[in-house]
């Protein structure tokens, strides 16, 4: 059994900074969740602009979700 989560929809394996960024943008409590393509396409969004949110936040050191 992996021991990895996959993105919902289209099945990649995801990093903990995909997880991360749909828990800060999503659902703080989700247990599945979206790559950072698939979010950024439910969201209206790019995927630029959502690593750089990952980057903005790991940088601030404010969110308990990005260590
Ligand atoms: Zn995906």
């Amino acid at each position: 059994m992996a021991n990895y989560k996959t993105c919902m929809e289209c099945g990649n394996e995801l990093l903990a900074d995909d997880i991360a960024i749909h828990r800060k943008l999503v659902n703080r409590n989700a247990d599945e969740f979206f790559c950072i393509g698939c979010l950024a396409e439910k969201l209206g969004s790019s995927r630029e602009r959502i690593e750089e949110l990952i980057a903005y936040y790991r940088a601030t050191g404010k969110c308990t979700l990005f260590v």
